[in-house]
């Protein structure tokens, strides 16, 4: 049986990420993966690289530097990214209200988001509804890659530039210190890291759904522009997607705009609808998202509930010269208040697990800090 120093099981994001640090400190790694190619959360989301999203405080550091290591990697492996930064529309004076006073919490320093005038928004994205716009706020330190590329791109970079082996179409089934065993063979290593998505339930249950876990099923869109040149320049959101993110918690006037939506949008709100905006290299919009909590899901994506995210859309991106080119659901496990989970359930074998969507953009941050944790143990 040959060895190697670490095997990480699971080629999503946060697998990926965990073997990008552990080659990096000399380890001979392999990673293994259940399908033919990753097909899980890591593909199926808008590829948004979001700090502006987390609570400030270590979840903002996490995101940061995770956001720094995306740079780094990105443009070392010559994967495509826009530099983009984000926009927080305000239609209402009460979603204006919360995002001055989400600014005024934050730290000063160059990553600090900034309120803009309607007419300054208008500037940094051509795309959005000017009538009623208030104003906005604008970060600068967000990114998009394109989900539907970046994980496949990114392996081939861990493969042949930091020498990771990778072996697909090979199902875990079980795990004891220092030996993985899957539906083909047994391998072994000092160091298993478990990077699995919702399945890690079914080789440690206690661990994600004795906490409270549930899982997240979500309806996602992807429009096509009917104009070649058609940029949005900015990742969008407006006053929906203040009620989503913790980072808004703290703002006094949250349960303002949260009385007056659940009036206004029943139906979203009751599907628990937001909408978030992303553009990839090819002109196409990720257009997402609605969120169902539990544990087993219709089979099928409801259509009204698509047609509540493109109402909803409509109320701040100008266009309507758009066509709709996918569907699609993903899923990822949620926990009411815990957004990742790092755990050492056997010696030797650790648990890396995101337990809310923001995988995409804590993963280099995420799983620096666990091999440094289980470095350290
Ligand atoms: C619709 C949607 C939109 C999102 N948008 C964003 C966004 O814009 N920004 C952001 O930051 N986050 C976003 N997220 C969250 C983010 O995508 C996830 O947090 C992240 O992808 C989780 O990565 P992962 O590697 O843990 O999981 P996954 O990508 O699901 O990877 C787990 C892998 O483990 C493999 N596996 C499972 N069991 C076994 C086994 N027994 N043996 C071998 N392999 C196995 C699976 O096949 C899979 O490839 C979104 C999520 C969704 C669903």
């Amino acid at each position: 049986m040959k060895r190697w120093d670490a095997i990480v099981v699971g080629a999503g994001i946060i697998g990926l990420t965990t073997a990008y640090h552990l080659a990096k400190t000399g380890k001979k790694v392999l990673v293994l993966e259940r399908e033919e190619r990753s097909i899980g959360a890591s593909v199926r989301n808008l590829g948004m690289i979001w700090p502006i999203g987390q609570p400030i405080g270590p979840m903002r550091d996490i995101a940061l530097r995770s956001r720094d290591l995306w740079l780094e990697v990105l443009r070392d492996a010559g994967i495509w990214f826009e530099r983009c930064g984000s926009l927080h529309l305000a239609y209402h004076e009460d979603e204006l209200q919360v995002l001055q006073e989400f600014v005024s919490q934050v730290p000063n320093g160059s990553e600090t988001p900034v309120i803009v005038d309607a007419s300054e928004a208008g500037k940094l994205s051509t795309a959005i509804r000017r009538e009623g716009l208030l104003g906005a706020m604008y970060s600068a330190s967000e990114l998009s890659v394109d989900p539907r590329t970046t994980v496949h791109q990114l392996t081939r970079y861990l493969a042949e530039s930091l020498g990771v082996e990778f072996r697909f179409g090979e199902s875990v089934r079980s795990v004891e210190p220092g030996v993985v065993a899957t539906s083909n063979s047994y391998y072994e290593a000092s160091e298993i890291f478990l990077c699995l998505g919702p399945t890690v339930g079914d080789l440690y249950p206690d661990l994600i759904w004795g906490r409270g876990t549930r899982l997240c099923k979500l309806q996602m869109l992807r429009a096509r522009p009917k104009h070649l040149d058609y940029r949005i320049g900015t990742h969008l959101c407006a006053g929906l997607t203040l009620l989503h993110y913790s980072n808004f918690a703290k703002c006094r006037s949250l349960h303002l705009v949260k009385d007056r939506l659940n009036l206004q949008w029943p139906n979203q709100i009751a599907h628990h609808i937001h909408l978030l905006v992303a553009q990839h290299a090819d002109g196409t919009l990720t257009i997402g998202d609605s969120h169902e909590y539990g544990f087993s899901f219709s089979p099928y994506s409801d259509e009204q509930v698509d047609q509540y995210i493109l109402d909803y859309l409509d109320t701040f991106l100008a266009t309507r010269d758009l066509e709709i080119v996918q569907r699609w659901q993903g899923y990822y496990p949620k926990h009411e208040k815990e957004s990742f989970l790092i755990e050492r359930p056997e010696s030797g074998v650790t648990v890396i697990n995101v337990l809310t969507g923001i995988g995409m953009t804590i993963s280099f941050g995420l799983t620096e800090l666990a091999i440094g944790t289980e470095l350290l143990a």
